[in-house]
């Protein structure tokens, strides 16, 4: 049994590590999968090149732009006829420690995480209200919750984000609708492939389940919370992290 079929499922970032992962999870499950992101090319790679997936639509966006997100919905609507399920996936990092962080920096990492998480929600829920039916699932992480050294903006955008999403839950349930968070640990994408290796093996020593995270980990739960088994499951927070922290 496929669990998305005849649904549509617009997903941010998906050029990404977990965003890839989410979007082939996805289309493999029978949904029609509208990609999107800043790299041109890699998502036309993705929609018909080699491995080319079925039912999957590129729509070119750059999140931190005014205006992308109610554009991107428009589209999604246009070219797919509907949107059952939003995945805010999309998401940067500026770290630094926050007596050197730029307003900037601050600002860059609140507009693309936060600010476009919440415009897309905005923009997706009035037609899913009246569908009576919706799945939005925000990419929190695990620093939103715990904090990290250097990740004051980073940390500020995802636990924003965990709460914006437990007051969208509490608005539209009534509705049909489930706006949950995933909060992953370390998961190994090109956002972590940076990190200094001394860094990771300090990590790495933390995980009870002893390895890092991949981005199949999250597009498990994704699928999870965007299927109709998770249909009673809103304004919550699923942690995957391998153990690294306990909620
Ligand atoms: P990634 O760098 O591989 O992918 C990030 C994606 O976001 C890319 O597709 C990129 O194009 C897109 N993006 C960034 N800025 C954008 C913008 N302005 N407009 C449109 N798209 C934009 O990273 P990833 O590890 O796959 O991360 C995916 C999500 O998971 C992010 O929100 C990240 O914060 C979160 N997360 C990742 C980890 C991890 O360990 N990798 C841990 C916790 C949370």
């Amino acid at each position: 049994m496929l669990l998305l079929k005849d649904k549509v499922a617009l997903i941010t970032g998906a050029t990404g590590g977990i965003g890839e992962a989410i979007a082939s999870s996805f289309a493999g499950q029978g949904a029609t999968v509208i990609i999107t992101g800043r790299d041109a090319a890699k998502l036309e790679e993705m929609a018909n090149g080699k491995c080319k997936m079925a039912n999957v639509i590129p729509i070119v966006a750059d999140l931190s732009k005014l205006g992308e997100a109610d554009r991107l919905v428009a589209e999604t609507i246009e070219k797919a006829g509907k949107i059952d399920i939003l995945v805010n996936n999309a998401g940067i990092t500026k770290d630094t420690l926050l007596m050197r962080m730029t307003d900037e920096q601050f600002d860059d990492v609140i507009n693309t995480n936060l600010r476009a998480t919440f415009q897309l929600c905005r923009a997706a829920i009035i037609p899913m209200m009246k569908a009576r039916y919706g799945r939005i699932i925000n990419m929190s992480s695990i620093i939103g919750t715990i904090g990290g050294p250097g990740q004051a903006n980073y940390a500020a955008s995802k636990g924003g984000i965990v709460a914006m999403t437990k007051s969208i839950a509490a608005e539209v349930a009534s509705r049909g609708i489930t706006a949950n968070c995933i909060a992953p640990g370390f998961i190994k994408t090109p956002m972590t492939d940076v990190l200094p290796e001394e860094l990771k093996a300090q990590y790495l020593a933390q995980i009870p389940a002893g390895r890092f995270g991949e981005p199949s980990d999250i597009a498990n739960a994704a699928l999870f919370l965007a299927s109709d088994v998770a249909s009673y499951i809103t304004g919550q927070t699923i942690h995957v992290n391998g153990g690294l922290y306990r909620a």
